[in-house]
């Protein structure tokens, strides 16, 4: 039996809710899949606001540390809208990230048959989507100084960003991708702007580098992201795993996540440097969307998103693709009979609460299990 730590830090709004059935899904991997976790929840975002006065304490960031993955709810809310800008829930969230140096984001964009018609594109264009966005998440444009407003004196204004990587920081996010490209159909599309940005430029020349050393199995392509952009919407299953940086990652990430319809089903990983010992990273995995206020409390959550976000760590922290693929097809086969919450409903499915979809899908796994035995 191996054994893992995990810090749970459920957050606010809904997370609390999602994350009960997350914790569903962990019991039924420890009892039947020879998982074990010792497991430690905790506070962020709002929730740690009340209790410390800061959305991550330096006690939940120590926990966090020594993890070997970190799930988290969502955080955010109403109540705290009024807090100091550098104590705001989100910056829990952030410093968690930084902290962690998370610098590879993964975002999967997978559309499940049965949800065919939440997506506003035509069904023939995205029937079997299945794509990784890889985001560089500790770089770029967001973090580069010189940054600022300033008084140029004339009644003028100046904003001022920087877009700045250097070698190190496109290839470790390189090796991330074409990691992962190989565990799946080994083709790598990395998107930047090289005909406008020096940046983009030095972008282009490491992932061709790296390419050319140590992942020569892999087909590598490269697009500018504009044209990216056009393409996710023209013919997105010509990609399998992109890579890309902060600013344009944060858009293609979004534009390919609204392909597959809705918020409630998208799952998400941050990664870090594997231990050069162990080969282990520090992570988190947290759905995509946000504290949902407007129904948080009332049971209408979908917690499949961060079901998933579980699914992503069995795969990437836990080396147990097999359970992951297990629950992701439980996934599948639940969304298939029609059992739905409130933000996938459609004429005709049963309704049901965010708990009842945790049972659901807990059955479902059972009963895969019992049909391979
Ligand atoms: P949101 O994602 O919380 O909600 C957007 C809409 O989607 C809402 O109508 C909500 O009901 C619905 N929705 C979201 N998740 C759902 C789910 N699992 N099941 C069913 N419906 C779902 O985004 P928002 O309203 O812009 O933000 C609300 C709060 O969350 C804010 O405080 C914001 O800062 C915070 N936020 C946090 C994160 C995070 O923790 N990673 C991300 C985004 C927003």
């Amino acid at each position: 039996m191996s054994r893992h730590s995990l810090v749970i830090l459920p957050g606010d709004g809904i997370g609390p809710e999602v994350m009960a059935e997350v914790r569903k899904v962990i019991g039924w991997v420890e009892k039947n899949a020879g998982l074990s976790f010792q497991i430690e929840e905790d506070l962020v975002g709002g929730a740690a606001i009340d209790k410390h006065g800061v959305p991550l304490a330096p006690e939940t960031l120590a926990k966090c540390k020594k993890s070997d993955a970190v799930l988290l709810g969502a955080v955010g809310g109403p109540k705290w809208d009024n807090v100091a800008y550098n104590i705001r829930p989100e910056s829990g969230l952030l410093a968690l990230r930084k902290e962690l140096d998370l610098f590879a984001n993964l975002r999967p964009a997978i559309v499940f048959d049965a949800l065919i018609d939440a997506s506003t594109l035509k069904a023939d264009v995205i029937r079997g989507l299945d794509i990784l966005i890889v985001r560089e998440l500790t770089g770029g444009v967001y973090f580069g100084t010189p940054r600022g407003i300033e008084d140029l004196g004339n009644g003028e204004r100046r904003g001022v960003n920087t877009q700045v990587y250097t070698s190190s920081e496109i290839r470790r996010v390189g090796r991330v991708a074409f990691d992962l490209a190989r565990q799946r159909q080994a083709r790598l599309c990395s998107m930047e702007k090289a005909n406008v940005m020096e940046s983009g430029k030095l972008w282009r020349e490491e992932i061709t580098a790296l390419h050319k050393t140590d992942y020569s199995d892999v087909a590598l392509t490269h697009m500018y992201a504009d044209n990216g952009a056009m393409q996710l919407l023209r013919n997105p299953r010509q990609f399998d795993v992109i890579v890309t940086d902060n600013l344009f990652g944060d858009i293609l990430s979004d534009e390919a996540a609204m392909l597959t319809g809705s918020l409630g089903m998208l799952p998400s990983a941050s990664l870090g440097a594997a231990d050069p010992k162990t080969g282990k990273r520090l992570a988190l995995y947290e759905p995509v969307h946000g504290s949902a206020p407007d129904i948080a409390g009332q049971g209408k959550a979908n917690p499949l998103a961060a079901i998933l976000s579980f699914s992503m760590a069995l795969r990437y922290s836990f080396s147990r693709s097999d359970l992951a693929d297990k629950i992701d097809k439980a996934v599948q086969t639940v969304l298939k009979e029609g059992i739905r919450t409130g933000d996938i409903m459609a004429p005709g499915a049963t309704p049901v609460s965010t708990s009842q979809m945790g049972d659901h899908l807990i059955r479902q796994i059972e009963k895969t299990r019992a049909e391979a035995a």
